[in-house]
């Protein structure tokens, strides 16, 4: 069967394909009735001898210059955010002495973003770019390259972290159309801001870039990043405590953005993703279901407000409840929407583990 195949292959960790990105979009597709379904099955078993290798490499300090004194006559700095985690973690480091700009709206998806006039507009009059990085923000290069801003400070939020290579196998129990899902994120799996520890490092990252593009509020960045690294810090020890009580829970995805929390938590994630639904016939189905019954799958998870019939069906084949998963690619621009997003996440993988 080329289904094992696949998976061994993954599980052996050898020429990785890449396949992320789903969410909002195939949500859209959902409700237009043209929605697109695939298989994919992401391990991270033991067997692969894969060792917890995202740790944060360096724990950076913020520049040890003398702090000046605000002046509250001066304008304020612009930062501009590429999208909904970002912008939540510069937002909370700026607080109210910078400016903080989204490019994507919350409700569209980042994975395949076409950027618009507004973005290099907004762009052009930034003095900070503040992005995920690991290949995620695929529209910035000619972006920023339009916006011609020679005094642009841009910031890589990951750069430290170690980023996870590809270790999702790719099953498509269906042959068909439309699988614009398969982007090559060279730069490794960029879902890092679902772990709370490497959230950690995106804001500690942030706080250091505003901090030289602004020193004059240096003071501002550094309570409030310790503030906000501190409710990571929290919501880090609550996940930590709540699943080391369900240890290698298996759960399925339908976006592969996981690995990194998987990781972090001692669970393993199993990812689904798009294949043509009106194309899905029961035999295809079984096939899933085969193979999903073999790593002995505790939880089932849809993203919010996605209609997943494949997932559905799954959920009725193995008796499984589905449950919800919130990626945190969109959503309420409140920076602590991502406590609230991450702990209904904690609850549901807490349910659906047990
Ligand atoms: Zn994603």
């Amino acid at each position: 069967m080329w289904l094992e195949g696949s998976l061994c292959f993954m599980e052996c960790n050898k020429a990785p394909r890449k396949l992320y990105k789903i969410s909002s979009k195939s949500s859209s597709k959902v409700k237009g009735g043209a929605s697109l379904l695939a298989l994919l099955v992401l391990l991270t078993t033991a067997a692969c001898g894969q060792t917890n290798n995202n740790q944060v490499t360096t724990e950076t300090s913020p520049p040890t210059t003398a702090t000046p004194t605000p002046d509250p006559g001066k304008p304020k700095i612009k930062a501009v955010a590429t999208f909904l985690p970002m912008y939540w973690f510069t937002r909370a480091v700026a607080g109210d002495v910078a400016e903080v700009e989204i490019l994507i709206p919350p409700g569209t998806e980042v994975h395949d973003y076409q950027a618009t006039p507004e973005n290099v507009k907004a762009i052009a009059t930034a003095n900070v770019l503040i992005k995920n990085g690991l290949g995620l923000e695929e529209f910035l290069e000619d972006t920023v390259k339009n916006a011609q801003n020679a005094n642009l400070k841009q910031v890589d939020a990951s750069k430290g972290i170690k980023a996870l290579g590809e270790i999702s196998p790719v099953v498509e129990p269906v042959k068909g159309k439309g699988h614009d899902h398969d982007h090559d994120h060279s730069a490794g799996n960029p879902h890092v801001w679902l772990d709370p520890v490497l959230a950690k490092q995106q804001v500690t990252n942030i706080r250091d870039a505003l901090i030289v593009a602004d020193p004059n509020n240096k003071a501002t960045y550094e309570a409030n990043a310790a503030a906000y690294i501190k409710q990571l810090d929290d919501l880090h020890n609550e996940f930590q405590q709540t699943l080391q009580k369900t240890p290698n829970c298996t759960f399925i995805t339908f976006h592969d953005a996981f690995p990194y929390l998987a990781q972090r938590y001692d669970l393993k994630q199993v990812a689904v993703v798009e294949v043509p639904e009106d194309q899905l016939a029961p035999a295809d189905v079984q096939k899933v279901v085969n193979t999903v019954k073999k790593y002995n799958v505790r939880a089932l998870f849809n993203e919010p407000g996605v209609d997943n019939k494949l997932l559905a069906s799954l959920s009725k084949d193995l008796n499984l409840t589905l449950r919800e998963i919130n990626s945190l690619e969109t959503g309420d621009k409140d920076p602590q929407n991502y406590f609230k997003s991450m702990r209904a996440n904690l609850e549901n993988l807490q349910l659906g583990c047990k």
